[in-house]
């Protein structure tokens, strides 16, 4: 689209995330809540809504409710019900969805994001609440039939409600990822778009820049990745723009996001919505919460990755980069939470985390919690570094690859083994460095005659006929001494 006509308009976007409970049995009922049983297999007589059967609320749901929303701020309600939300769907057998309606579990509270150029800005949420999910359609098994799988169904879901203060499909992409970060750092949620354990819905309008009032919205579901939720924004916002401008007036209604050809398609427009005819679940106790319920909670909640992030940059002294990658996968900031109690050296105990040790991680594609190499030894490593007694480059490309193998082996011992300990002693140095100028005589008649930057060539003979053994501190003044003679 021409830029121009683009840059008159902005984007208002809230998002609606659906975030499936890692508990280990259904919301209200006792079966299984486990993700790819053989269809159908999770599935007892509540889940299937049969007439006389009642529903039995799953503690652990609302202790997890409680969970993220201490950790985004909200107001967490002390009596609450819960609410019938009643469509017919072939995946609904009971239908209706037990839900909550007029009393969500939290309100209020927000999430922080980095904007496009890394500002922090808050996303306010309007509110969080606990219900469950359907069942679900496959249309893609059998050529002739949809199968329905009700496994899913009676999972318990928390719906987060965001208010419309996402302004760009940058903001609506890093939003989601705090969102999937924080729930996998509470341990609710395995965060896996693919699966659809985290599902997000987006509600999308534009509006002339310096306009007050909201455009029509129009909301946009079946988006299976983050990348996918920012596409469907994009193209939703120019499709709208473009409406617009030729003066077409634009409809409230739901479409459907096609990940192949990159559009979204009308579903249902408003006029055509479904009316729930929500009313209190008369099969559910009203719920109450408990001061001490919620100190309970408040006592187990683990560090999350806003104050990680918060103590790396001002008490430990990193960069809000480093900070931001450390943080960005839990297990990364656990494994650096114990590298930095045994390590003084914050920033090279950074380094070593964002650098060796993810590459191998990457390059093996093995996640940090198997990571064989205990954090006493990277410390260990560091520290024999800042001792002088190894180069960087040699803890790196001999040391640390021998320590994946050699699990027990102290980097020392190993550096020992290869003599690999750096020589600061001046005397094996200076026998260095006279080979160097041994074997490069044209190159010190250069030196001498001004090409002073030729010290960096000499360095790297030096380092290759010491085999990087040569401490570069000492060995470069010793170095441009000897030069200069
Ligand atoms: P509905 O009644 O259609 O569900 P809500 O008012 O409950 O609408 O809002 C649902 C979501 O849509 C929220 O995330 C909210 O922030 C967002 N939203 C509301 N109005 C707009 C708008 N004009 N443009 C974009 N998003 C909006
Ligand atoms: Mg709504």
């Amino acid at each position: 689209m021409n830029e121009e006509i683009r840059s008159k308009y902005e984007a208002v976007i809230g998002l609606e995330v659906h975030a499936q409970m890692l508990t280990r049995s259904k919301a209200y009922s006792s079966d299984l809540n486990e993700y790819g049983s053989h269809p159908n297999s999770n599935v007892t007589v509540i889940s299937l809504g049969h007439p006389g059967t009642l529903p039995r609320m799953n503690k652990k749901t609302v202790e997890y409710a409680i969970k993220l929303g201490l950790a985004c701020g909200c107001t967490i309600a002390r009596e609450q019900h819960f609410a019938r939300k009643n469509y017919f769907y072939p995946d609904l057998p009971k239908g209706y969805q037990i839900t909550q309606d007029t009393t969500p579990i939290c309100t209020g509270g927000s999430i922080h994001i980095k904007t496009e150029n890394g500002d922090d800005k808050e996303i306010h949420l309007t509110r969080i609440h606990m219900e469950e999910d359907a069942g679900k359609s496959i249309h893609d098994v059998d050529v002739y039939d949809t199968l329905v799988d009700l496994n899913r169904a009676g999972v318990p879901l928390l719906e987060i409600v965001s208010e419309p203060d996402i302004r760009s499909s940058q903001e609506a992409y890093n939003y989601v990822s705090e969102v999937r970060k924080l729930v996998r750092y509470l341990d609710i949620c395995d965060g896996n778009m693919e699966e659809g354990s985290l599902r997000c819905d987006a509600n999308i309008s534009v509006r002339l820049k310096g306009v007050n009032e909201f455009g029509t919205k129009v909301e946009v579901k079946n988006m299976n990745s983050i990348r996918n939720v920012q596409r469907a924004i994009e193209f939703e916002i120019s499709r709208q723009i473009e409406a617009i401008e030729k003066g077409e007036k634009l409809t409230q209604e739901t479409r459907s996001f096609d990940a192949l050809k990159g559009i979204t398609i009308s579903m249902r427009t408003k006029e055509a919505a479904n009316d729930y005819r929500y009313f209190p679940e008369p099969d559910l106790q009203p719920l109450k919460i408990s001061d001490e319920q919620i100190n309970k909670v408040h006592a187990m909640m683990p560090a999350l990755p806003r104050e990680l992030f918060l103590k790396y940059t001002q008490e430990l002294g990193l960069s809000s980069y480093d900070a931001y990658n450390l943080t960005e996968n839990k297990g990364i900031a656990l494994y650096y939470e114990e590298l930095v109690k045994l390590s003084a050296n914050y920033k090279a105990a950074a380094n070593w985390m964002m650098g060796d040790v993810k590459s191998y991680l990457n390059e093996f594609g093995v996640e940090i919690e198997d990571f064989q190499v205990k954090p006493n030894m990277i410390a260990e490593l560091i520290k024999i570094i800042d001792e002088g007694k190894v180069s960087t480059s040699v803890a790196s490309q001999k040391i640390f690859p021998l320590m994946l193998k050699e699990l027990d082996k102290e980097p020392m011992k190993i550096a020992e083994e290869l003599n690999l300990i750096q020589e600061s002693n001046e005397d094996s140095i200076l026998e260095y460095i006279n080979e160097v100028i041994r074997q490069h005589p044209s190159e010190v008649e250069r030196y001498r005659n001004g090409e002073k930057q030729l010290v960096g060539f000499f360095m790297g003979q030096l380092m290759k006929v010491s085999q990087g053994k040569a401490d570069p501190k000492a060995s470069n003044a010793l170095l441009r001494k000897k030069l200069e003679e």
